[in-house]
Order: structure tokens, then sequence, then C-alpha cells
């Protein structure tokens, strides 16, 4: 009896597992093919994407602070306003629930831009840190220096031979588009201006670039410049926006990043003429408070927490 058990029991064993690894095999499987689909790019059938680039134009007065949220919830910030508006900036982070960067982008330093960008750099982790190859002898960059080497941070230089690179950011990315020269006597002119991508929508970020660095642009990308959204240079200062720039952006929408006049008369007539001739929806930091415009890869959505 005992040898004939021996002798059958391999039998059943084999029908039964047989069944069991078959199971195992399809769990496997689907493991494996969610997982694969879960590593694609956040797209539908029809190669639609599905998630949301979020862009705050975040009100800080007289500067610029920018916010971006790609669908991943990674997070990027292009300059931080004054340090006086440091709680403006914190609690909108601390709302987004804002925990680290992956990129901080310091567009050059003046302190309207760097204003708490030691404070930034002291109290977030940040995967990269973009910065043109300028400097200034104020406290606030020395400051901003101070906390760089403290925490060893390796800076990443935005200057004419990176023009043209290209950095992933989740479903979206973005381009380095300016300071396209290395030598400038204007320091606003080293501004690193980006241009970023998320399906078919675009939006160029530039800082406080004047019609120097505009005129180097045009050279260097002629049409290529073209974007749905442009954030208008220098806070729409009379130097900035030439007619030739913003006709070839053609933007759907130009935000303007003020405190309406208050400290410098910006944004300038002149240069509110030109933008105006584009056709452009302008959006005005000063008038509209904190600007979010929002894409869906297709389509913008804008909500502004002022309706003039
Ligand atoms: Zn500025």
């Amino acid at each position: 009896m005992n040898s004939r058990n021996r002798m059958y029991t391999p039998r059943p064993r084999l029908r039964r597992n047989v069944p069991f690894f078959s199971i195992i095999l399809v769990i496997i499987i689907f493991v494996f093919a969610t997982q694969l689909i879960q590593n694609e790019p956040d797209q539908n059938q029809s190669g639609e994407f599905l998630g949301i680039l979020q862009v705050s134009f975040i009100n800080v007065g007289q500067g610029d602070s920018i916010l971006i949220k790609n669908p991943q919830n990674e997070f990027m910030l292009i300059d931080t306003g004054s340090g006086d508006q440091y709680d403006i900036l914190k609690s909108y982070l601390d709302n987004q629930n804002v925990e680290k960067f992956e990129y901080v982008i310091f567009t050059h330093p003046h302190a309207d831009h760097i204003g708490s960008a030691d404070k930034i750099v002291k109290e977030y982790d940040i995967e990269c840190l973009i910065m043109p190859r300028a400097t200034n002898t104020t406290n606030t960059f020395l400051r901003l220096l101070g906390e760089i080497e403290a925490k060893n941070m390796v800076i990443t230089t935005a200057e004419a031979r990176t023009v043209g690179k290209e950095y992933i950011f989740g479903d979206a990315k973005f381009l380095i588009v300016a300071p396209v020269k290395d030598e400038y006597e204007n320091i606003n002119n080293y501004s690193v201006v980006i241009k970023m991508f998320y399906g078919d929508n675009s939006f160029v970020f530039t800082g406080d670039m004047e019609k120097n660095s505009e005129d180097d642009i045009i050279d260097k990308f002629g049409g290529g410049i073209s974007a749905d959204v442009l954030k208008i240079g220098h806070h729409g200062s009379s130097t900035s926006s030439s007619q030739k720039f913003l006709n070839l952006v053609k933007p759907q929408i130009a935000v303007i990043l003020s405190d309406g006049g208050k400290s410098y008369g910006h944004p300038h007539a002149d240069a509110l003429e030109r933008i105006t001739n584009t056709g452009a929806q302008i959006l005005r930091s000063d008038l509209h408070g904190t600007i979010v415009i929002s894409s869906n890869g297709q389509t913008l959505d804008i909500k502004t927490e002022i309706t003039p």
C-alpha cells in the first residue's frame, strides 16, 4: 500500500500543481502588465494627456514668483519675490503641500527675484538648482551663496553653451532659451528664460530680460519661441517686450507681475500698448492678484484671485 501510494502520489500532485502554477503565472503577468501601463505616460488612447500642469503666478507685489506643479505632483519654483513677501510665498507653498522641488530657477540676482532665495535653499530639498553665471554684491545674493555652500549644493548654470538644453519635468519638459550670450551689460539680460511644454501647450518665462536678450532669442530661435502663455519680461517695463519679440511669441495670454506702478512705474504704458497689439488676453498681478493657469495638454484654464 505504502509503495503503491508512493508510486501514485506524484500524479495527483502534478494535476494539482498545474492549475496552481497557472494561477501564479496569470497573477505575475497581470502585475507586470499593470506596472507597464503605470510606467507609460499619463495619456489615453488618442494620445491626450490626462493630468494637469498648474502654473501659479503668485502675487508678491513688485517681483516674480512662479510655482509649477506637474501631473506627477512634482514642483518647480521660478524666483521668490522680495524678502518681505516671504510669508505670502511660504503660505502659498504650504497650501500646495510643497515639500521639495524638482527644479528651482533663480532667474537673476536682483532682490525682487531672489529676496527669499536663501530661505528656500535652507528649508527645502532641491533636486536641481538653475542660475545664470551672473553675480551681485548685495547681501541678499551673498546670503543665498552662503546657504548654497552650507548645503554643499551644485549650481546648474544657464549660459550660452546650455541654450537649447532640455529638462524633463514629469510629463512636461522645458528648454533653456536664454541667456544666449555670456556677456551682457545689464544683469537683467542674464535672466534665465525657459520654454515649458506640456502636450500642445507651451509657456515662456522670461525673468527680467530686456530687448538685447530678446533680440538674441529672435536670432537663435525665430518663430520657435512662440508660446500660448508669455510671462512678460521685467514687470512690463518699456525696455522689454519689443513688438518684434511679442509678434514672434504670439501669446494667447500675457501675464504681467508687478505692484501696478507703486515702486517703479511698472507696467509701462508703451509696453502695455505693444502687448495689447498682439491681441493677447492680459492678466496682471496688481489687478487680478495671484493668477493660476492650468493646462490639460490641449486647453488652458484661468483662475484669478481677484475679478477686476
Ligand atoms: Zn524684477
